[in-house]
C-alpha cells in the first residue's frame, strides 16, 4: 500500500542526470516505490498526496564530516568544563538542528558513540541517521590530545563530547581500534596530522608512523570496517594512502603529487570548507585562542586550491562541514563553497550520492531511485542557480522526509 505520493516536483535525483520537471514519487512504507515524470496514472488509494508546487526535490542531504558532540566552539575547553549529562543533552539539540537543515544522514568523525545512532534509529529523538566513529584515535601531542603543552597528567578518555583516545605504538593503537570496534562503530577515525583546534601541533605536520596506521587499518578491515584520517599535510596524505586509509578529511595542503597518491589508492577526499570560513569570521568573538584562528586562516587560504587540485586529478570528492559549537547551523553553506569550485551539480552529487558511498550506504541512500530509502528535501528556488539557498533553511526547505516519515512540511 502506498503511503505518500509527491507530485508536481522538479526532481534532481543526484545520479548526475539533468533535472526533470513535473516529477512524481511514490513512497511505500520507508522506501521509494516508483519515480517518474509527466502524467501519473491512477493514484493508489489510501495514499496521502503532497503537491510540491514545482519546487525542487532532492535526496536527503548527507554531511560526511560532522561533530555532533561539539557543543561549544572550543572543543578543548568544553571537555574540561561540561558534565557528561550536559554534553549529551546539548548534543541532542545539535542533532535536531542538523535534521532541520535538511541533512537526513551524517557521518560523525569523532565524538558520538553508537548509542546516538541507535536513539535516532529507534525514533527516540529527532536527528539525522548517523554513521559513527566513536572516539578519535590520536598520538601523544596529536590532534585529539586535548592537553595544553603545560599539562602533564595522563590523557583522559572522556565518556562523552569530543571523545578521543591517545595511543602510541602498534600494540596500543591496535587495542584502541579494537576498543572502538567492540563498541559498535561504523568506521575508525584517526588523526594523521596536525589541526587547528589542538594546542600542540601545526597543520603541515604528519602524525602516526606508517606501521601504526597500517595496524589500525588492519584491525578495521578485519572487522569489515574502514579508516578515516584527519589530515592536512602532503606528507600525511601520502602516508595515509600507503597505509590504505579509505577517506582523508580536509586535505588543504595537498599537492599534485599527494593527489596522485590518492588517485592511485582510491581514497575519497572530504573537503570541509565552511568551517574555515566561519571560524575565521566568528572565532575571535567565540573566544577561540589566537593559535586556533591563525591555523584556521592558513587552512582557509588553501581550501579552494585543494578542491581545485582534486577536481583536476579526478579524485572522488565527498562533502563535509566540520563545524563546531554554535557555528553548526551553517552546514548548508558548504554546498555553495564547493559549488564555486566544482560546479553546482557536482557539489549536490558530492553531498548526496558520493557521501552515501563514503558511508557505504549507496544501496539505500544518496539518490532518488526506486528501492532506496525515502529521504527527501524540497527546496524553494533553483539550487543549480543558487546553492546559497540552503543557508536560509528555515524558509527555503519546505519539506523534509526521512525514511518515509514527514519531518517538516511548510508547503
Ligand atoms: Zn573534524
Amino acid at each position: 500500500m502506498a503511503n505518500i505520493i509527491l507530485t508536481n516536483a522538479n526532481i534532481i535525483d543526484c545520479t548526475g542526470a539533468d533535472p526533470r520537471p513535473n516529477g512524481w514519487v511514490v513512497i511505500e512504507d520507508k522506501r521509494i516505490k516508483e519515480v517518474g515524470h509527466g502524467r501519473k496514472g491512477a493514484l493508489p488509494a489510501k495514499a496521502a498526496v503532497i503537491d510540491c508546487h514545482g519546487q525542487t526535490l532532492l535526496p536527503g542531504l548527507i554531511d560526511a564530516h560532522v561533530h555532533l558532540a561539539s557543543v561549544e566552539a572550543s572543543i578543548v575547553e568544553q571537555q574540561r568544563r561540561l558534565l557528561t549529562s550536559t554534553l549529551v543533552i546539548k548534543t541532542l539539540k545539535v542533532m535536531r538542528d542538523t535534521l532541520d537543515q535538511g541533512f537526513t544522514t551524517v557521518r560523525d568523525c569523532g565524538g558520538v558513540d553508537a548509542g546516538f545512532r541507535q536513539a535516532v534509529a529507534e525514533g527516540l529523538v529527532p536527528g539525522p541517521r548517523i554513521s559513527v566513529s566513536g572516539a578519535a584515535i590520536s598520538q601523544t601531542g596529536g590532534h585529539a590530545d586535548w592537553r595544553l603543552p603545560s599539562e602533564t597528567y595522563a590523557p583522559v578518555t572522556h565518556p562523552a563530547g569530543l571523545s578521543s583516545i591517545v595511543a602510541d605504538g602498534v600494540p596500543a593503537v591496535q587495542k584502541a581500534a579494537r576498543e572502538q570496534l567492540r563498541q559498535g562503530v561504523d568506521f575508525v577515525k584517526i588523526m594523521a596530522g596536525g589541526g587547528a583546534a589542538s594546542p600542540s601541533d601545526e597543520l603541515d605536520t604528519s602524525q602516526y608512523s606508517l606501521e601504526e596506521m597500517q595496524a589500525i587499518v588492519f584491525e578495521a578491515e578485519s572487522a569489515g570496517k574502514y579508516v578515516s584520517a584527519h589530515c592536512y599535510s602532503d606528507r600525511g596524505i601520502k602516508l595515509c594512502c600507503k597505509a590504505g586509509i579509505r577517506t582523508i578529511e580536509h586535505c588543504n595542503l595537498i599537492t599534485e603529487s599527494s593527489a596522485q597518491a590518492m588517485k592511485e589508492s582510491g581514497a575519497y577526499m572530504v573537503p570541509t570548507m565552511v568551517t574555515y570560513v566561519m571560524i575565521s569570521r566568528m572565532g575571535k568573538e567565540l573566544g577561540l585562542p589566537d593559535g586556533f584562528v591563525r591555523k584556521i586562516n592558513e587552512a582557509l587560504d588553501k581550501a579552494e586550491n585543494a578542491v581545485a587540485i582534486a577536481v583536476k586529478l579526478g579524485l572522488k570528492i565527498g562533502s563535509g562541514s566540520d563545524l563546531l559549537g554554535p557555528m553548526q547551523v551553517y552546514k548548508g553553506l558548504e554546498l555553495a563553497l564547493q559549488g564555486k569550485i566544482m560546479g553546482a551539480m557536482n557539489a549536490l552529487v558530492a553531498t548526496t550520492r558520493t557521501n552515501a558511498e563514503i558511508i557505504r550506504r549507496e544501496k539505500d541512500l544518496g539518490t532518488i531511485e526506486a528501492g532506496k530509502l525515502a529521504d527527501f528535501v524540497l527546496v524553494k528556488g533553483d539550487p543549480l542557480k543558487d546553492l546559497a539557498l540552503f543557508q536560509n533553511y528555515k524558509d527555503n526547505l519546505t519539506l523534509i522526509v526521512q525514511e518515509g516519515k514527514v519531518y517538516k512540511n511548510i508547503l
